[in-house]
C-alpha cells in the first residue's frame, strides 16, 4: 500500500483497497448517508462490491450514460437536480465513482453545488488513475470546446484500488498506459524502462506515476507554471482530438502520436536522439496505441495556429532530452510549421 501526500488531502494505491474504503471514510465523514455518482457501465459492474465495501452506510445513486458527453452542462443540470431530489445537504460527501468523465463532472458538481460539497474520488479506469484524478481539476465540456468551464477543487482523499482494471478493455487500458509512459519520459527512467519491458502495471507502477504528477502539482497547483511539463505530446495531441472531434482517438492514442512529434521535433533542433524516438515508436506500436502510417505534424497546423494559447507569446513546447529529463523550448511558428 502507499500513501502520497497532496496539500490538503492524501491519495492511497492499493490492490484490493476497495475493501477498506468504509475505515477511509471514518476518518473525513461523520455521517451514514452517501451519494455515489457513477456511470452505468461501472454500475452494473461494481454495484454488489460498493455495497458491500460500504455495509452500514445509506446510499443513493446517480447513474449517468457512459461516454465523453456526460461532461455537458445539461447533463450537469440533470445530475444536481436528482441530487436534491435525492436530499442532499450541504455537509454530505458524494464519492465520484468511475473514469475521468465521472471523476471530472462530479467534481465540479461537488465543487459548485451549495458553493462546495465534499467530495472523494473512485477512478476506475487507468486513465483517470494516473492522471485526471490527481491534481484537482474539475470540469466540463462546451460544444466550443473540452474542459472549458471547471475549478481546481480537492477531493477529501482519493482511492486507487487496481483491481477495477481487470475489467478494461485492452484499448481503454492502453489509453492509461499511454500517460504512465509520458510520465515515465518526462520524470521517471525507471518507470519507462518498466513499460518498455511490460505490457501490464501494477500499484508499484501506478504509484510510481502518480508521483510524477504530483511532484509537478505540488509545485504548481493552479497550472501557471511547471505543470506545462505535463503537456509532453499534448500539443499536437489536443490537435489531433480536436481535428477528429473527439471521436477518432482517444486521448492516450493522440498523445501517443503527439509525443512522436514532439520527439521528432527534439530531432530537428538537435536536443533528442534518434534512438529514442525509434524505441517509443516500437513501443507505442505494440500497445496498439498507434498505426503506421503515422499522423504528421503538416496535417495538424490550422489547429496548433488557431489555438491562441499556444501561439501568444511563442510556442513553448516540451522537449524529451532523454528518458526521464525534459527541457522547455520555444518554438517560432516557422520551426514547426
Ligand atoms: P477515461 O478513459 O477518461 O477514464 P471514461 O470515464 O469515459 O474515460 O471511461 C471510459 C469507459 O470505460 C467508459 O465507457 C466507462 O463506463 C468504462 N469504465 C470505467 N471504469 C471501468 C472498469 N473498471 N471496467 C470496465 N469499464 C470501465
Ligand atoms: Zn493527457
Amino acid at each position: 500500500m502507499t500513501f502520497l501526500k497532496m496539500q490538503n488531502y492524501e491519495i492511497l494505491i492499493e490492490e484490493g483497497g476497495l475493501s477498506h474504503f468504509a475505515k477511509h471514510i471514518k476518518e473525513v465523514y461523520e455521517f451514514d448517508e452517501l451519494f455515489v455518482v457513477t456511470d452505468q457501465n461501472v454500475f452494473d459492474l461494481y454495484k454488489t462490491k460498493l455495497i458491500e465495501a460500504l455495509v452500514g452506510y445509506r446510499l443513493s445513486f446517480v447513474v449517468l450514460p457512459p461516454g465523453e458527453k456526460t461532461k455537458s452542462l445539461e447533463v450537469y443540470q440533470q445530475a444536481i437536480k436528482t441530487l436534491i431530489e435525492k436530499g442532499i445537504k450541504r455537509n454530505h460527501l458524494i464519492l465520484a465513482f468511475g473514469g475521468g468523465v465521472i471523476g471530472d463532472l462530479t467534481g465540479f458538481i461537488a465543487s459548485t453545488l451549495y458553493r462546495g460539497i465534499s467530495y472523494v474520488q473512485i477512478p476506475t479506469t487507468l486513465l483517470a488513475q494516473v492522471d485526471s484524478s490527481i491534481g484537482g481539476k474539475v470540469g466540463i465540456d462546451l460544444k466550443e470546446g473540452k474542459n472549458l468551464i471547471g475549478s481546481f477543487y480537492d477531493p477529501k482523499f482519493v482511492l486507487i484500488d487496481p483491481s477495477f482494471l481487470k475489467t478494461l478493455s485492452k484499448r481503454e487500458y492502453a489509453n492509461g498506459l499511454a500517460e504512465m509512459i509520458k510520465a515515465g519520459l518526462i520524470g521517471d527512467k525507471k518507470l519507462y524502462t518498466y513499460l518498455l519491458e511490460h505490457d501490464t502495471v501494477t500499484e508499484v507502477e501506478i504509484s510510481e506515476a502518480i508521483q510524477v504528477k504530483r511532484n509537478v502539482v505540488l509545485l504548481d497547483p493552479y497550472d501557471k507554471k511547471e505543470r506545462m511539463y505535463l503537456n509532453f505530446g499534448h500539443t499536437f495531441g489536443h490537435a489531433i482530438e480536436k481535428k477528429h472531434q473527439y471521436e477518432t482517438y482517444l486521448h492516450g492514442e493522440a498523445i501517443s502520436y503527439g509525443m512522436l512529434i514532439a520527439l521528432q521535433i527534439g530531432i530537428q533542433i538537435g536536443d533528442t536522439k534518434e534512438e529514442l524516438y525509434q524505441e517509443v515508436k516500437t513501443l507505442l506500436k505494440s500497445r496498439g496505441l498507434i498505426q503506421e502510417p503515422l499522423l504528421q505534424m503538416d496535417d495538424y497546423r490550422d489547429e496548433i495556429v488557431h489555438d491562441k494559447k499556444n501561439l501568444a507569446d511563442g510556442l513553448r513546447f516540451i522537449i524529451v532530452t532523454k528518458p526521464g529529463d525534459v527541457k522547455i523550448v520555444k518554438l517560432k511558428e516557422s520551426d514547426i510549421l
